[in-house]
């Protein structure tokens, strides 16, 4: 079959594809060409209504949508081709990428170089085996999010939540907002998996309350969810008889948890990190296959969505870089480790030849902590310390290590570990 030739092959057109493409076509990517599924560009974001995007990037406070679409405006002003409704299937060896839509029907390009941006999906019902009936109302968090705040139905009237990550906050909040009664939130951690602004934002602003170590423990219904049994969890997250709580509800909604979408990335054959379900990354965002770049919540699951944009015009840059031929010799990576308190960093791998003058490391922390402090180290050696006032597995840390200091490094792998110089009062 005819292969239509690209410089850089996008896929994905949320925020980290759209980053990804403008990008590339900025540092003299010839043609570029961004595939995306949707009828529409965006991703994620378009469903997003509420304001919080854009604080790092623009210095402003914008809605999900307003942030995509100065990225959409931007792409407009580049001569990126752009080919919606078209669903990637492979991504094949040579960086041939398989995809289909209404007008092409089935196509296949040739990317010099590619750039894999399908962000995430949630977590459901069957991936953590709540116990109970079986009946209508309960939802993802995301997908009540595109009901209320794209399609306009209201999902119901009186919500427990599941869950304390952002998008399950988010909606407590919009579900208020709408006239619906959220009776509470329950998170099975001791911790919320959230941001700490969501959490004062759209709970304790609306008066909703927080159950942390709790869990569903029964839903009761027989064509509706009429009824919802909480019960706190031991140290072991196993239900303390005696404690069950009765909510009487119509809907359930879930938020616990985003998986990357990376059926084309293993498929592909991209070593994966098992700690974040991404791809194993270099600091360029090039996978393990040369020449195959990823980027956003593919790579990690992100809280900002300025951090998405920054990745993905790293990767769109090093696309490019890569489809002009400019790739200096592959030399030794240094491998980043996740030492104690660290449950993973991006990128895992490291080339000081490549860093520029810095590099940005993304990492979360296994627990709360208060005054505490990130240390990196080169076996024995301490290079760099980083004191935090509090850190928790809700919100992605950055640091930045100097040029110098990765040089120092060299021939060593580096380790990314937390000291807690106080107790976080329970
Ligand atoms: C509910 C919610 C609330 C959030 N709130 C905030 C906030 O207040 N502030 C903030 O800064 N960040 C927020 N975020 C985070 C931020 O929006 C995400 O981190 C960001 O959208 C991720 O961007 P992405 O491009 O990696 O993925 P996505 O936005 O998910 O985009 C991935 C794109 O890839 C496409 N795709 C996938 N597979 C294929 C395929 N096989 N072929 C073609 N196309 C494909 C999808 O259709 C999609 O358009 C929120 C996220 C969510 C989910």
């Amino acid at each position: 079959m005819e292969q239509t030739l690209y410089d850089v092959i996008v896929v994905g057109g949320g925020p980290a594809g759209l980053a990804a493409a403008i990008e590339a076509a900025a540092n003299g990517a010839g043609r570029v060409v961004l595939l995306e599924r949707n009828h529409e560009l965006g991703g994620i974001l378009n469903q997003c209504i509420h304001n919080g995007f854009g604080l790092h990037y623009f210095k402003e406070e914008l809605t999900g949508p307003e942030y995509a679409g100065r990225f959409i405006d931007l792409l407009r002003e580049t001569s990126v081709e752009v080919k919606l409704d078209t669903m990637v299937l492979e991504v094949g060896g040579g960086r041939v990428v398989r995809a289909m839509n209404p007008t092409d029907g089935y196509m296949e390009l040739r990317g010099k170089s590619v750039v894999l941006n399908m962000g995430c999906r949630e977590r459901t019902r069957g991936a953590i085996a709540i116990p109970g009936d079986r009946p209508a109302g309960i939802f993802t968090a995301g997908a009540a999010q595109l009901y209320v705040n794209v399609e306009g139905y209201m999902v119901g009237k009186r919500v427990v939540i599941l869950g304390s990550g952002d998008i399950g906050l988010i909606m407590a909040r919009r579900m208020t907002l709408e006239g619906a009664k959220v009776l509470a939130c329950v998170e099975i951690m001791p911790y919320s998996g959230g941001l700490n602004r969501n959490i004062v934002q759209c709970l304790e602003d609306f008066d909703i309350p927080l159950y942390l170590s709790h869990t569903i423990t029964n839903i009761k219904g027989s064509k509706r969810v009429e009824q919802v049994t909480v019960s706190r969890v031991d140290e072991n997250r196993r239900p303390v008889p005696g404690t069950e709580m009765v909510f009487d509800c119509d809907t359930v909604l879930l938020s616990v948890g985003l998986i990357p979408e990376n059926e084309l990335s293993r498929q592909a054959g991209i070593e994966m990190d098992p700690r974040t379900n991404g791809p194993v990354v270099y600091e360029n965002m090039e996978t393990s296959i040369p020449g195959i770049f990823a980027s956003g919540n593919v790579v990690h699951v992100h809280d900002l969505a300025d951090f998405v944009t920054a990745e993905g015009q790293r990767a769109g840059r090093a696309a490019a870089a890569f489809a002009r031929g400019g790739r200096p010799a592959v030399g030794e990576a240094l491998t980043v480790e996740n030492g104690e308190g660290v449950s993973y960093v991006v990128p895992q791998r490291l080339r000081p030849q490549y860093a520029g003058q810095r590099a940005e490391l993304f990492f979360r922390v296994r627990a709360v902590y208060g005054r505490s402090v990130i240390r990196v180290t080169a076996g024995d050696e301490l290079l760099a310390q980083f004191p935090r006032q509090h850190m928790a597995p809700g919100e992605m840390e950055k640091i930045v290590l100097p040029k110098v200091l990765l040089d120092r490094a060299a021939g060593r792998n580096l380790q990314v570990s937390v000291a807690a110089e106080e107790e976080v009062p329970a």
